[in-house]
């Protein structure tokens, strides 16, 4: 059986895909269908964050696998309750709703920033600035908050109330009147091009919001979990959003979302008002209890350490225009970069694209040696 003929004829075509069958993988190392090996750089897109098969998201897993893979959220579970608890203590935040993806964990923000607003303010004041070159996910509500116009294409009408600003606090406090529930960000746009906002445009944006009681949703779907160098990226700025998002390295391998809420909003979502089938599984909570564990003070000074190793290697080379993004999850901008993630591909290594940028999200506790390979064939690929 040719799989690569069988998924194009019976898979909807959604996706660009480069023609590689992996087969498996553990830690930084993936293997095709003929024991070719790859070093991965892109963790499947920030999923595996700590790394393939990580040893102890891997045993949490297959213990609960064996002891209830599911149950429904109309009774208890432990791991969704031990896992809220430990997103709550270690920001700050209240409470914790589980989706499945990171496009459901943001419309979740949505409804819970919308109805903040109309439980307080009446109807009226339900517009949400988002930012130009943001991604906040692939259903209708999370298109409409996407702001890119290649996403707001064909499948009209897409939910309204969502305007743009550039990454600039003028033109964001000029979009946010009163009728704005509230401003959505990603602190480093992701699949928008590895565009870290930084401190000073975060923190005034945060003070923006809490003077006029709108409220600050940060998007931590990519940036979450590790990968900038503290557990959620605004950490790295000393504020503290109202509702924020994660997904992706959450799960290590699984799918999970999750909506995180603060003080203003924990209490926004009675019974009846959202809700998933599959949210809060305990199989993949339990996963992501043993991530949340393993990100501690040394896997995220290890994090900022590969970075700047990271960095300065590809600085110092010629064809390498400049360097972007925060802790591992960088974006390299250089020509043609579409070809090249082709070419490395070939050599071994797996590199995404971000726009018109070779993309890097390689797993949070990559070893050394295996990085250094890695940053290698990249050299060669770039020179
Ligand atoms: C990937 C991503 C999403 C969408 O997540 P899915 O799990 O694919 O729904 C949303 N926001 C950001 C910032 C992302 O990087």
């Amino acid at each position: 059986m040719n799989i690569f003929s069988f998924d194009e004829q019976y898979v909807a075509s959604t996706y660009g895909r480069q023609k590689v069958h992996f087969v498996s993988g553990k830690g930084s190392l993936l293997y095709d269908e003929n024991g070719k090996e790859y070093i991965d750089f892109g963790t499947g897109i920030a999923v595996n964050g700590l790394g393939v098969k990580f040893q102890p998201w891997l045993d949490a897993v297959k213990a609960q696998l064996d002891l209830l893979p599911h149950a429904s959220n109309l009774y208890y579970t432990s791991p969704c309750a031990l896992l809220a608890e430990k997103i709550c203590s270690r920001t700050a935040m209240k409470k914790v709703f589980f989706a499945n993806s990171g496009a459901e964990a943001n419309e979740c923000a949505i409804k819970v920033a919308r109805k903040y607003s109309f439980d307080k303010y009446g109807s009226g004041r339900e517009k949400i600035v988002a930012l130009k070159n943001s991604f906040h996910g692939r259903t209708i509500t999370t298109l409409a908050a996407t702001g890119q116009d290649a996403f707001h294409k064909y499948f009209m009408p897409f939910t309204e109330g969502f305007v743009f600003g550039e990454p600039t606090f003028e033109s964001v406090k000029a979009l946010a009147d009163e009728h704005t529930a509230a401003v959505m960000l990603e602190t480093v746009q992701g699949e928008g091009g590895v565009n870290a906002l930084g401190g000073e445009f975060l923190t005034k944006i945060a003070a923006f919001c809490k003077e006029n009681d709108i409220l600050l949703v940060i998007d931590e779907v990519q940036t979450g979990n590790g990968r900038t160098g503290k557990l959620y990226s605004f950490q790295n700025y000393g504020i503290i959003p109202d509702i924020f998002t994660t997904a992706k390295g959450l799960g290590n391998g699984l799918p999970i979302g999750a909506a995180v809420f603060g003080e203003k909003t924990a209490s926004v979502l009675g019974k009846g008002d959202h809700g998933s089938t599959f949210g809060g599984n305990p199989v993949a909570c339990a996963g992501a209890c043993a991530v949340l564990d393993a990100i501690d003070d040394d896997l995220l000074a290890g994090v900022a350490e590969r970075s700047k190793y990271i960095i300065d290697f590809l600085s110092a080379l010629p064809s390498v225009k400049s360097v972007t993004g925060l802790g591992l999850m960088l974006g390299i901008e250089t020509d043609d970069a579409a070809a090249k993630v082709a070419a490395c591909l070939e050599k071994g290594l797996v590199v995404l694209t971000a726009k018109n940028k070779i993309r890097l999200l390689p797993a949070l506790n990559i070893p050394y040696d295996i990085l250094k390979k890695g940053l290698e064939v990249l050299k060669e690929v770039l020179a």
